[in-house]
């Protein structure tokens, strides 16, 4: 079994408006990415990580990754303007003998290992596994002119994170098509979803934060109090 790790962390970070792109700000002393890229570091079930970053980047994340001595770092590449784009460059520099690909944004680095291992052994036996978290909030469908038409059920709602594992070939699958019929789409699953496959769910964390905004970075300097004490 060969598993690899697709680490996106190509955002520009506009929404969190500082001028240094959200992964590389600190976080406990630590770039957040580093603290993410760690957390894989030391998952045994994962052979190695490619990271996808914006060409202006690269040069601080080859010094990262000797700095905090990321062995298992095989590839850094270029991302692309979408999300979809920089995990597509990722996933063609993956290694030929590769089963499993695991998709993690570099901005969540509160993952838990049991949940990157527990997406690993779900995409073994499923061939697709997302972490996901039950809607706490009852969500409602908007209109153009500011009104709600519906309320959905949320008994069957959920929120996708990532880690999000995949049977290598059913991912190289997902994202051909995705290029050839130009879809876009916010998370890996969603393209997986589009050839008829159910992703086993694997319920995650309200600790795995997706830091986006600065008032994301306030709660996540609180957590990694909380996850150090
Ligand atoms: O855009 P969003 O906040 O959903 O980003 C999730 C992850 O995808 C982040 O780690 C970000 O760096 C990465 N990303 C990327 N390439 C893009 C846009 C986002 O690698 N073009």
């Amino acid at each position: 079994m060969f598993t690899s790790a697709i680490i996106p962390a190509a955002g520009a970070g506009e929404r969190m408006g500082t001028a240094v792109s959200k992964q590389f700000l600190t976080l406990h002393g630590k770039p957040i990415i580093i603290h993410t890229l760690e957390r894989f570091q030391l998952c045994g079930a994962i052979n190695e990580i490619l990271i996808a970053i914006q060409p202006s980047g690269r040069r601080q994340m080859e010094l990262l990754i000797n700095e905090f001595h990321l062995s298992k770092v095989s590839h850094i590449v270029d991302g692309g303007r979408r999300r979809q784009d920089s995990v597509s460059n990722a996933l063609s520099h993956v290694h030929g003998d590769a089963d499993i690909v695991v998709v993690h944004d570099a901005v969540r680095p509160f993952v838990q290992q049991k949940l990157i291992l527990a997406a690993i052994e779900k995409a073994r036996t499923h061939s697709a596994a997302v972490v996901a978290v039950r809607v706490k909030d009852t969500v409602k469908m908007g209109n153009q002119e500011g009104r709600f038409e519906r309320t959905l059920d949320r008994s069957v709602l959920w929120a996708a994170q990532t880690p999000q594992a995949f049977a290598k070939s059913l991912l190289l699958e997902a994202y051909a098509k995705a290029n050839r019929e130009n879809i876009d789409a916010t998370d890996d699953s969603s393209l997986v979803e589009l050839l008829n496959v159910q992703p086993a769910i694997v319920e995650g964390s309200f600790d795995n934060i997706k830091i986006t905004t600065l008032d994301d970075l306030d709660f996540a300097s609180v957590l990694a109090r909380r996850f150090r004490d």
